[in-house]
């Protein structure tokens, strides 16, 4: 998989992607990312990326050529299955999208800032538009990030154990159930003498019931059916 972000913060995405997980799968070839400054793409004297907004108000406005500049670009380069804009008004990211989105061969990424991005490139540029959250963020790059994690972290051979993306939160619509490590008593806290009996498949039953306990009390409505 390759992702193509483009950003007027490129240093905002060096941390996300060059530390543990994300660091690793680049490093294994399991994913390819490009981080691309939007500023590379201006014009003029002062190579501006934002304007005020037509018909007044407060805050600046990502203007249209660069941008046009940039993915056209980007997109002569190689074909990519999508165009996304992270913005707050977008799909709201779940499990199963980043599950989808993890089939995907070449993903370009789009982040705003300041107001946002000029509407045409929105209407004309954009295939899919994806929101963390019901809150707004200063930009959009920390927004990519946790899409990016959430996507390359289910890329097979990623995680170490390939068992351990399948049986994390919202995979099944359940949560996941409680864990522990060592030492089995802490402060007199014990560990669930069930986890310790090596009866797998009791314990896998006692994980898939707690699972579901969990649920019910947190979360109801991600269960589509009662166990
Ligand atoms: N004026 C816009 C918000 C702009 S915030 C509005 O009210 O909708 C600046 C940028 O941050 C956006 O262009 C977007 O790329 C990013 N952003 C902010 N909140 C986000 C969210 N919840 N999900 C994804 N991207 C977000």
């Amino acid at each position: 998989m390759r992702i193509d972000i483009l950003t007027v913060l490129p240093k905002l995405l060096e941390s996300p992607f060059g530390d543990s997980i994300l660091k690793r799968a680049r490093e294994k070839g399991l994913v390819e990312i490009g981080i691309h400054n939007i500023r590379d793409y201006a014009t003029g004297k002062h190579k501006s990326v934002d304007d005020y907004a037509f018909g007044g108000g407060a805050g600046m406005v990502m203007m249209v050529e660069p941008l046009a500049a940039a993915i056209e670009d980007l997109k002569s380069k190689r074909k990519y299955d999508e165009v996304i804009y992270m913005s707050p008004d977008g799909e709201m990211l779940d499990q199963k999208m980043a599950n989808q989105y993890s089939l995907k061969k070449n993903l370009l990424i789009l982040c705003g800032h300041y107001k946002g991005v000029d509407e045409r490139i929105r209407q004309h540029f954009i295939t899919k538009e994806i929101s963390i959250g019901n809150y707004v963020l200063s930009g959009g790059e920390l927004a990519a990030a946790v899409f990016c994690d959430a996507v390359i972290r289910l890329l097979p051979g990623v995680l170490n154990d390939e068992t351990s993306a399948l049986s994390d939160s919202f995979q099944d619509d359940l949560l996941a159930p409680p864990v522990y490590t060592r030492p089995a008593v802490f402060r007199g806290m014990k560990v669930p003498d069930i986890l310790l009996s090596g009866n797998t498949p009791e314990v896998e039953q006692w994980r898939h019931d707690e699972a579901v306990k969990r649920t019910k009390e947190k979360r109801p409505g991600l269960m589509k059916k009662d166990e």
